[in-house]
């Protein structure tokens, strides 16, 4: 039963000769995979793309496509693309490696099939699969995080118009106005520093000439500092003396405007400097700092509760549709660490902290993924883990954590409690497993601490077969 759990993988088996189906598709079967059969290349092509295999065997010498059409069809597509695609070719070397290669394959395998090879080819790379799926997860996990900030940042952009010219003020504003942007006026130098102090504008406006300082001072201030200098700035300057000016505003800002300035010139500015900025942002990894600040936990360096919400509620979905994805979480909670404060001070406690996260990444398998939940507590996410593959984790985990040689408490032993729970279909939401996780974890306190507990299923009805 145990290994029927661990494989369960869906392996597609494609060859015009039903025989050849059947026959691997009974070896698969036999190990607990689950096999699905195809005939032909469009058949290959089309479950491919509905099922999602783990595993594609793909026969070489098919009528209608053959197999390295296929699998350059199968590498080509985004969908398709991660999908571990097995040759199979026959004996006599008629069938051409290289052309495989070229096409794409991931490996070969030879007719007849070797029943042992087969299960250590498919295995290996299955599991390059499920690493992969579960990379491009997180990739999803964080994009979404990132468009709901596009989303919320998209509806005004926020425009900072620094004029002390109230006319030419009023001007750019009604403008802005008119045309979905959100002006906030400032008439000097020192208003400015004091507004853009509270929050970042998507844009600023920025008269040259203001009545206590000028606005290069200000740019050049910006520019210097990580958190504003890619917000983009238009210069405004009148004409007078244009060239000296146009010089040092070439060197910070993004673009500029001369006076008078005409309406739909400005807009124009407006929004290609924004587009330009959004773009570059993205260019530049901006994005991936703004997404780190949103969903790595400051303190400890791995993922904060945002994230494992984010993650969950992915993961969740997954297993209420497919439930071969079953899933488990581990919640963790420093034991006494009151005293761990109380005896050292804060600081030296938040250094346990993040040596606790350390120690915790350091136990956990790649795909798994640490989380801080909140103050001492940390959730790790097992991805692909039954019940009791999910115990051997959690204890080494615990056994991870537990040690008197942390730098930071004079050999004061460090040690947490565990909670585990695996995904059940009755799981509706993420609260439901975070809850007997909870639950398993206070029953870990109470009998000593320092140690796992695993979450008490309901007796489910056996099933006898
Ligand atoms: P036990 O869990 O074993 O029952 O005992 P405990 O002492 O750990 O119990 P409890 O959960 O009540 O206390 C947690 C303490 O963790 C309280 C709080 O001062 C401390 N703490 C929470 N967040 C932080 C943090 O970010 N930094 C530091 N230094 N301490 C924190
Ligand atoms: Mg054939
Ligand atoms: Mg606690
Ligand atoms: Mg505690």
């Amino acid at each position: 039963m145990e290994s029927k759990i661990l494989n369960s993988g869906r392996i597609l088996v494609v060859d015009d000769e039903p025989r050849n189906v059947k026959l691997l598709v009974a070896h698969l079967g036999r190990e607990g995979y689950m096999p699905l059969a195809g005939y032909s290349g469009e058949d290959a092509l089309r479950l491919a793309a509905s099922e999602n295999p783990d595993v594609i065997l793909l026969d070489v010498m098919m009528p209608d496509l053959d197999g390295y059409e296929v699998t350059r069809r199968l590498k080509a597509e985004l969908t398709t693309c991660n999908i571990p695609v097995v040759l199979v070719t026959s004996l006599d070397g008629s069938d051409n490696r290289v052309k495989g290669l070229d096409a794409g394959a991931d490996e070969f395998l030879t007719k007849p099939v070797n029943r042992a090879e087969l299960l250590v080819r498919v295995r290996a790379l299955q599991r390059m699969k499920q690493m992969h799926d579960e990379l491009h997860n997180r990739q999803q996990v964080a994009w979404s995080l990132m468009h709901d900030i596009d989303a919320k940042g998209a509806g005004h952009p926020m425009v900072l118009v620094v004029e002390d010219d109230a006319r030419l003020s009023k001007q750019y504003s009604a403008v802005l106005g008119a045309n979905g942007y959100d002006p906030v006026l400032v008439a000097s130098a020192a208003a400015a520093r004091e507004t853009i102090s509270q929050f970042a504008p998507d844009l600023v406006l920025l008269d040259y000439m203001l009545p206590d300082g000028n606005g290069l001072q200000l740019l050049e201030e910006w520019k210097a500092q990580r958190a504003l200098a890619d917000i983009p700035v238009i210069m405004i300057t009148s004409s007078s003396d244009l060239d000296r000016k146009i010089k040092g505003i070439e060197q910070g800002a993004d673009d500029y405007l001369i006076k008078p300035v005409e309406n739909n010139e400005l807009l124009a500015r407006v929004r290609a400097s924004l587009r330009r900025a959004t773009a570059q942002q993205r260019l530049k990894g901006n994005v991936e700092r703004m997404k780190e600040d949103m969903v790595v936990d400051g303190l400890t360096g791995v993922h904060n509760r945002y994230y494992l919400d984010a993650d969950l509620t992915r993961r969740l979905a997954q297993a209420l549709r497919d439930s071969e994805r079953l899933f488990s979480v581990v919640m963790v909670d420093i034991d006494h660490f009151k005293a761990v404060n109380d005896e050292f001070g804060h600081l030296i406690g938040d250094t346990v902290l993040r040596e606790v996260a350390q120690r915790l990444q350091q136990a956990a398998r790649t795909s798994d993924i640490v989380t801080r939940y909140g103050g001492e507590e940390f959730c790790v996410v097992l991805p692909e883990t039954n019940q009791k593959t999910a115990q051997l984790a959690a204890e080494r985990l615990r056994q991870g954590v537990e040690g008197s040689d942390y730098g930071a408490t004079n050999g004061r032993p460090v040690t947490a409690s565990f909670g585990v729970a695996t995904f059940r279909v009755e799981d509706h939401s993420i609260t439901d497993l975070l809850s007997r996780a909870d639950a398993a974890l206070y029953r870990a306190k109470e009998d000593g601490r320092n140690r796992v507990c695993m979450a008490l299923e309901p007796t489910l009805p056996t099933v006898q077969d």
